[in-house]
């Protein structure tokens, strides 16, 4: 049996154990494919951490990880698109092809997603087997480590792109990377203002290079004085909540405009947080869930924006190679981070 490299949560405990694991099987509809480079997400942070929701959802031993880049090596007899040698990621759901919503092809909306490094073998690892429908192939002019974080960077396109950005005044909450990200995507887009808020220094300071009108520092400074700094009158069109935070979320509810439009990316820790319905009702709100990514309309978005001018390599703030992941974790566990970047194999 060949075995392979691989970070595992093998003990139901704090922490990750570099293991030699087998190199995964693949079925007839699959390919196998060799990792490049990884992107350590919040989600591996929570499964390091063990918190109580890891506790709940990875059954141990499991190679986590999920955004990653790699090579194509071998495929399965049935696949006709993919060959050995493309360069491609994976779409982290695993959707059943069968629910009603898989069947009309809204496969974003499937109920029985499977997460890749969640409920079944990720990308931490030197390969992955994934089912041909969950691979994505790169335009190859695109930075390495960029395709490395497709991923996330699905999810700021995905909440980004939920409602009309063009012309409109953005309130984005929570400069994590995808945050970050997603303030570039609206610029891009054609967005008047983008504000972004967040309580880390290091991060408002990483949101400024995105090219956003203001970052704010969500303790020291008011969001109705922001406003009013930028001659606003009306409030923000557009919300993105990409902290999970109740207080940054309170904040943003306090400052749309009438009929203004809320995506919901952030995920509040135990899965509630409080809302002034008076705020939603009497100014006519809409308030949308957003979850992972639509396959493939938001991939080809990612694609087409990169090609037409849009850069988010700042957002990437160190690298290591993944014998050193530890200092990739201690690196998102201090918060003074943006992504984070792990090399597997040189390709
Ligand atoms: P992150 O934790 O790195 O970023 C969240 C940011 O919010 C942090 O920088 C934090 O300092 C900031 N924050 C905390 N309190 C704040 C406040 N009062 N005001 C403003 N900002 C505040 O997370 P990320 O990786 O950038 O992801 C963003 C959010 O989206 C997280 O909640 C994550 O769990 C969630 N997420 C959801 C999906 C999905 O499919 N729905 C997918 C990925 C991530
Ligand atoms: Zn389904």
């Amino acid at each position: 049996m060949k075995t392979m490299k691989a970070l595992v949560k093998r003990n139901a405990e704090v922490g990750l154990w570099p293991q030699e694991v087998p190199v995964p099987t693949f079925g007839i509809n699959d390919v196998l494919i060799k990792v490049l480079r990884t992107g350590i997400c919040g989600t591996d942070v929570h499964i390091y951490n063990w918190d109580p929701w890891a506790q709940k959802t990875i059954p141990v031993p499991m190679v986590i990880g999920h955004e990653f880049v790699g090579q194509i090596v071998e495929v399965g007899s049935n696949v006709k698109d993919f060959h050995p040698g493309d360069i491609v990621s994976g779409e982290g759901h695993v959707v059943c092809g069968r629910c009603r919503n898989c069947m009309a092809g809204r496969r974003h909306l499937c109920k029985d997603t499977q997460g890749v490094g969640v409920n079944r073998p990720g990308a931490f690892a030197e390969y992955i087997a994934l089912p041909m429908t969950n691979v994505w192939y790169h335009d190859p002019h695109i930075a390495r480590d960029v395709q490395a974080i497709f991923d996330p960077f699905g999810n700021a396109v995905h909440t980004a792109l939920q409602f009309d950005v063009l012309g409109e005044d953005v309130l984005i909450t929570g400069a994590g990377p995808i945050g970050i990200m997603a303030a570039a995507v609206v610029r891009h887009a054609g967005a008047r203002y983008v504000v972004i808020t967040d309580v880390n220094p290091y991060r408002l300071e990483l949101a400024g290079k995105m090219g956003v009108t203001l970052a704010v520092d969500a303790r020291a400074t008011k969001l109705a004085d922001v406003q009013k700094q930028l001659g606003m009158k009306e409030g923000f069109d557009v919300g993105l909540e990409m902290s999970g935070n109740a207080n940054a979320f309170r904040d943003m509810l306090a400052n749309m405009a009438h009929g203004g439009k809320i995506a919901m990316l952030g995920i509040p820790p135990g899965g509630e947080m409080a809302i002034d319905w008076n705020a939603v009702i009497f100014n006519m709100l809409t308030i949308r869930g957003i979850y992972g990514r639509e396959m493939y309309e938001t991939w080809y978005k990612m694609t087409v924006m990169l090609q037409s001018g849009l850069d988010i390599t700042p957002v990437i703030t160190h690298r290591f190679h993944s014998t050193d992941f530890q200092k990739g974790f201690d690196a998102m566990l201090s918060g003074n981070s943006g992504k984070v970047v792990l090399t597997w194999n040189e390709g």
